[in-house]
């Protein structure tokens, strides 16, 4: 069912899609197209500048929604900015084809390796995956450093509040606070896992503010690279709302980290049998601050009761029709509204 039909059943529905649909109602828009666990976040400033951070997979499908969803509901015509959080095929994949039906300005990366950014020399494979990724028609290309803030050129926009995109660590690089860092006395409990030599511990991490709102968004960072966001000292600070790292992966997403955030929602985009990980549904559940946790997909592993409310699910079947999680931040940075539109789903928050 598309969204025109959708629109006919119900004008509740229809009230909440033209929310995101009016570019001078002053939100910041955030949606998660069901990627079926890759990843993809496409952000609309009030001011009508976009940053989509990572593709999914290629092969039409991602692709295809991430088009459709910023063409049709976030009525856009371009993207400004295309981050890629670190250079695996989930998260750069479908950055080509996005390209191909809708302009892309500024890509910002780590910067694009000649070999298996996992150090899998004999992969030779290699080459041809990120062929169309190196070979994409882009207007600009960064490497981004740990500090670096993206060039919005109207911010939040005139009379309402800063809004930044900041670039908290890359390469596992972590940028000076801009706030008087804390001392968190959460670090004594430190336990590690083994290194990560993947391409995941390099990912780039953003902050994204508007007002006191404050989005997190990590790509596949690894848990050993998670602590040195927090520990010794919180560089990060409180946020709103975390899109969990990885997939929501038990390599990832460790609780020095998610209590360190202290987020009051998190989202979590994973497929039907990738993340989700009993460990870090664990932590979500046991983090104090935490009043709802989405996911883009049910689990539907064995282990299903690592899920949250059906009520906070995108996508429940297999077969699913690819609904998105939206999120709306009012004018004025101090709460926001969390949405899965085909649900009809919509919840308040105030931001911290
Ligand atoms: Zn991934």
């Amino acid at each position: 069912m598309n969204l025109k039909s959708l629109c006919v059943l119900g004008a509740l529905f229809c009230g909440s899609v033209s929310l995101f649909a009016d570019r001078t109602n002053g939100k910041l828009d955030v949606y998660w197209p069901d990627v079926e666990g890759g990843a993809a976040t496409l952000i609309v400033t009030p001011s009508g500048e976009s940053l989509l951070i990572d593709t999914g997979m290629p092969g039409g499908r991602d692709p295809g929604r991430i088009v459709k969803l910023a063409m049709e509901t976030a009525k856009l015509t371009k993207i400004d900015f295309l981050v890629t959080s670190h250079m695996h095929i989930d998260h750069f994949g479908g950055a080509a084809e996005v390209a191909a039906q809708l302009p892309i300005g500024t890509v910002f990366d780590n910067g694009i390796p000649e070999e298996d950014p996992d150090g899998n020399k004999a992969d030779r494979s290699w080459v041809h995956r990120i062929k169309p990724y190196r070979e994409m028609k882009v207007g600009s290309r960064r490497v981004i450093q740990a500090g670096e803030t993206l060039p919005l050129i109207a911010g939040g926009g005139v009379g309402r509040p800063p809004l930044t995109v900041r670039c908290i660590a890359a390469k596992q690089k972590v940028a000076a606070s801009n706030h008087p860092p804390t001392k968190n006395p959460l670090c004594e409990n430190a336990n590690r896992k083994a290194t990560d030599t993947s391409d995941n511990a390099n990912s780039i991490v953003l902050l994204i503010s508007y007002g006191s709102f404050q989005l997190f968004i990590a790509g596949d960072l690894t848990w050993n690279v998670e602590e040195t966001l927090v520990c010794p000292e919180n560089v990060v600070g409180p946020v709103d709302v975390m899109q969990v790292n990885h997939h929501g992966l038990d390599v990832s997403n460790n609780p020095l980290l998610v209590r360190g955030l202290a987020p009051t929602v998190a989202v979590m985009s994973n497929g039907t049998e990738k993340g989700c990980g009993a460990e870090t549904f664990a932590t979500l559940k046991g983090t104090a601050t935490i009043q709802a946790i989405y996911q883009i997909h049910k689990n539907l592993r064995k282990d299903s009761e690592n899920n949250t409310a059906a009520e906070y699910i995108a996508n429940e079947e297999k077969q699913c029709s690819a609904n998105s999680i939206q999120l709306a931040v009012e004018p004025d940075g101090k709460s926001y509204t969390m949405l899965i539109p085909a649900k009809g789903h919509k919840r308040t928050f105030k931001s911290r």
